[in-house]
């Protein structure tokens, strides 16, 4: 018998690569996140957070899938 492959469910929230629009340092943020989210380099706010998906303020480079 051949084992069937079971499809993992893909989670809502994901996290997303976004660049800073003062120093272009690039930071990892989760979408739904609970906190604003500000440069590591420079402290600019790059995302805000909101009721359930997280305001992006920087340059949104992509979604990062793991
Ligand atoms: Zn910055």
């Amino acid at each position: 018998m051949k084992r069937e492959n079971i499809l993992v469910p893909k989670p809502r929230s994901n996290f997303i690569s976004v660049q800073c629009n003062q120093c272009e340092e690039k930071i990892t943020v989760f979408t739904h996140t609970t906190t604003d989210i500000v440069c590591k380099a420079c402290g600019e706010v790059i995302a805000v957070k909101s009721g359930s998906k997280a305001k992006i303020l920087g340059k949104l480079l992509g979604t990062l899938d793991q």
